[in-house]
């Protein structure tokens, strides 16, 4: 695509997501979070999903980038947060009061001078727990901004939010971030289950799972799509998996099934 074409197709998606927005094409599914040991779901996360009208559906990978690089993230982020917060605060007076939720946030949100503030109001409106919030950040928000990203993740975990490193393997996967940053959970990406038959790939899984243990966190295995996978997880260490093999991500009227098959 030429570049011109390219700045063309980014600043109509961008203005896209803001109608979006507003016009309510914007929606939260649900996936779970399964434990290993107690074989239930003990958790959702919250991951956004868009039907543009006259378009379809338009995938994350492609209007989230887009969102980020445009600022729509903030008030698409913080619509998922508010959406995700109260659904579960609706189910746990309706039959699940344990359940967590977990939320991806972008490197852009938390550079926002008043992150923790935002995210403190949203909890508070929708009622929602501080301990069963858990915020997802990827390598890249501590690679970009150390120093402001390990005092804001202070702040939550002193609010009393969790809080993943998602997508663990593909970056740098610097060790190093699992002792500074405070962070509860490790999410090990997708590329691990794809490739768990192989004993390079298991000896990495058992490693980071013994590692995360040993520093007091638990190991989720991302994208597990078999039983064998899932079984493989649980051999290796990994205390979680999360994938097709429990369930996909669905809408929060139909999650409900597979929460009542797990609990
Ligand atoms: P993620 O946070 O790592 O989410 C997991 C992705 O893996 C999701 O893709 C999910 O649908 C997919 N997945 C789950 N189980 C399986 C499986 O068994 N097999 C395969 N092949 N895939 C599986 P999705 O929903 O397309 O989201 C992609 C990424 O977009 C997310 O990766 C996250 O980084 C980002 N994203 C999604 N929603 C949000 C959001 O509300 N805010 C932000 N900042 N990022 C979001
Ligand atoms: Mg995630
Ligand atoms: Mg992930």
């Amino acid at each position: 695509m030429l570049m011109q074409t390219q700045a063309y197709f980014k600043k109509s998606l961008a203005r896209n997501i803001l109608s979006g927005l507003e016009l309510g094409e914007f929606t939260v599914y649900y996936q779970p979070k399964f434990d290993l040991t107690s074989r239930k779901i003990i958790g959702l996360e919250a991951l956004s999903r868009w039907y543009a009208s006259g378009v379809g559906w338009i995938s994350p990978a492609e209007f989230i980038p887009v969102a980020e690089s445009t600022g729509a993230i903030i008030p698409l982020g913080e619509r998922v947060l508010v959406t995700a917060c109260k659904q579960t605060k609706y189910w746990q007076e309706n039959g699940y009061p344990e359940l967590s939720v977990a939320v991806n946030l972008s490197s852009i949100q938390l550079e926002e001078k008043n992150i923790v503030t935002r995210v403190e109001d949203i909890l508070s409106q929708t009622g929602l727990d501080p301990r069963y919030l858990e915020l997802e950040v990827t390598e890249s928000v501590l690679i970009k901004n150390s120093i402001w990203a390990l005092e804001v993740l202070k702040q939550f975990r002193k609010i009393g939010i969790k809080l993943a490193i998602d997508d663990f393997g593909t970056g740098y996967s610097t060790i190093g971030y699992l002792t500074t940053y405070p962070f509860d959970s490790l999410k090990l990406d997708q590329i691990f289950a794809k490739t768990i038959h192989l004993t390079q790939t298991q000896l990495v899984v058992r490693a980071m799972a013994n590692l995360a243990r040993q520093l007091g966190l638990t190991t989720l295995l991302e994208g597990v799509e078999e039983q064998t996978e899932l079984v493989m997880a649980r051999h290796l260490g990994c205390d979680q998996v999360q994938g097709h093999a429990i369930s996909p991500p669905q809408p929060a009227g139909e999650i409900v099934l597979a929460m009542e098959n797990y609990s």
